[in-house]
Formats: structure tokens, C-alpha cells, sequence
């Protein structure tokens, strides 16, 4: 056991920081190496639904995009536009593809769908509305990785102490 001197790292100069970029950084992520252990995608997707959902209730004032509703808490859901369970996580997590909306228009009106199409179509215009369509196929089955999550938990995360 004497590989620790030769894992020393012979300085260079002081001022040259190693630049991280926020997609392919090292395979440590903020999340995962203050943990001291690694942390599954399916706990980073949970943690990251909640702060999503969270900040598109707040973005959307909880008010129900279909019907207009207001409510509070969980009253409000986010709920999608294409549906969650047949998108690929990018469109999933997409902010345009998720919109406040309450109980009743979410699961009992499935999504209340024809409206949340004139909602879209008003919001964002035809051609955004047929790309988020076209998405669903294109990144069905995608994955993304823990640093992925890792990133958007941070931003949104920040979003919402603000
Ligand atoms: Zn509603």
C-alpha cells in the first residue's frame, strides 16, 4: 500500500481552475458525492418531479389552465399535456409540456385534452404544439442520466428559495 504519494497531484499553477460544464461534468455530481453515496436515478426523478411540479404550480399561479380553477397545495396539480406516461423524460420535465391544473380536469377528465389543446395552441402557437407531438416519438425510450437530474434539481431548486 504505498500508492498514496503517487496519487499526490503535482501543482501547476494556482489560478487555472478546472471549467466544469454543467452537462458533462464529472461523473460525481453535486448531489451524489455530498452524500458520500451514490444516488439512483429513480430517488433523483422523484426529488426532481416534486420541485418541478412545485415550480410550474407557482409559475401557473394555481390556477387550472382547462378550467380555471384556483386552488392551493396539492389541490393544484401539474399536469401534462402529452401525458406523462407515454413521454420520454426530456419532454417529461419540459416546462412547456406541463401546466397547473386541478384535480378534476387532470384524473377525471384525463387532462381534459381538448382543452388543453386550445390552451396550447394559444400559449405557444401551432408549430411549438406539433414539436412537442413529433418529441413524443422522437424520445420515447431516451434516458438521461443522474447528472441530467442533478442539474435541473439545482435550477430549480434555486428558482424556488428565490
Ligand atoms: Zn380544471
Amino acid at each position: 500500500m504505498t500508492a498514496k504519494t503517487a496519487l499526490r497531484p503535482s501543482r501547476k499553477s494556482a489560478d487555472s481552475k478546472p471549467t466544469k460544464s454543467p452537462s458533462k461534468s464529472s461523473k460525481k455530481g453535486k448531489i451524489s458525492s455530498h452524500m458520500g453515496k451514490p444516488v439512483t436515478v429513480s430517488k433523483l426523478k422523484k426529488k426532481l418531479r416534486s420541485l418541478f411540479s412545485l415550480y410550474v404550480r407557482k409559475r401557473d399561479g394555481y390556477k387550472c389552465v382547462t378550467c380555471g380553477k384556483a386552488g392551493e397545495g396539492s389541490q393544484i396539480h401539474g399536469g401534462h399535456f402529452i401525458t406523462g406516461a407515454t413521454c420520454g423524460t426530456e419532454l417529461y420535465f419540459d416546462e412547456t409540456n406541463v401546466h397547473a391544473q386541478c384535480y378534476h380536469c387532470n384524473i377525471n377528465l384525463s387532462g381534459n385534452w381538448v382543452r388543453y389543446e386550445d390552451f396550447m395552441l394559444r400559449q405557444y402557437g401551432l408549430k411549438h404544439v406539433e414539436d412537442l407531438k413529433k418529441r413524443r416519438t422522437l424520445e420515447m425510450g431516451r434516458k438521461v442520466g443522474t447528472e441530467w437530474y442533478e442539474d435541473r434539481i439545482v435550477h430549480y431548486s434555486g428558482i424556488l428559495i428565490n
